[in-house]
């Protein structure tokens, strides 16, 4: 007999499997992501890059380079209805397959706000919770990304400092929100690939435990 108990019904939020990825400015985000990009099964959001390709002349772009140079956060109302967009748009290209991959996102939420309005898409299931002590190997990695990747915002270095002290502010207190057996501890000080062993060592019990992978 066919039923439609099961079906998602139009008004019903979606909800997706998904990991956090929190940490500093300079501490090897966006180097663990892309890593973690490649892996099947996992769809990886970098809420930065996520802006950085709206288009420039776009009035959302241009929002997002007014706060971006002077190292603010976007608002979040406009922060999160963009990632529902992205998320969704993705999931209609089926690049990214709720059902079968989980979600890494990374940048996103970035304070207590931000995490209230998105936790009920998720079903939030580990906080990697990147660490490094020392703060001037990132200012100092930030400052080869300037140079590498041609970001405005890693060139200044008051900026650079001014969006440490916002992480310190606004983000750093998310870690003592979530229920604290969600909290995984990366130490990030050391190369990426004992960074990306430490990350596995959370995710992979995770993806097989809520997917069945498909055999590659
Ligand atoms: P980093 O982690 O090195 O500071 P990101 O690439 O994550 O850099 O972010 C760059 C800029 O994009 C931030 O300084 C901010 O202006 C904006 N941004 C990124 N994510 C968010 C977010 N979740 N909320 C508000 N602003 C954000």
């Amino acid at each position: 007999m066919t039923t439609d108990q099961n079906l998602p019904h139009a008004e019903e939020k979606p909800c997706y499997q998904s990991v956090i990825i929190v940490g500093p400015p300079g501490v090897g985000k966006g180097t663990q992501g892309k890593l973690l990009a490649q892996i099947p099964g996992i769809f990886h959001i970098s809420s930065g890059d996520m802006f950085r390709q709206l288009d420039e002349n776009s009035k959302l772009g241009k929002i997002f380079h007014q706060y971006a140079t002077r190292g603010e956060l976007v608002p979040d109302s406009i922060t999160v209805k963009i990632w529902q967009n992205y998320v969704q748009a993705k999931a209609c290209e089926k690049v990214y397959n709720p059902a079968s991959d989980l979600l890494v996102l990374d940048g996103i939420p970035r304070n207590i706000n931000q995490a209230t309005l998105i936790a009920p898409y998720l079903n939030l299931l580990n906080v990697i919770y990147m660490v490094c002590e020392d703060r001037e190997v990132m200012f100092q990695r930030i400052r080869g990304r300037a140079i590498k990747e041609n970001r405005q915002d890693d060139t200044d270095e008051l900026i650079v400092r001014y969006r440490w002290d916002v992480y310190k502010r606004e983000t750093e207190p998310l870690i003592d929100r979530y229920p604290q057996e969600l909290i995984r501890i990366v130490d990030a000080n050391t190369i990426p690939a004992d960074v990306l062993h430490q990350i596995l060592g959370a995710i992979v019990p995770i993806q097989k435990e809520h997917f069945t992978a498909p055999l590659m």
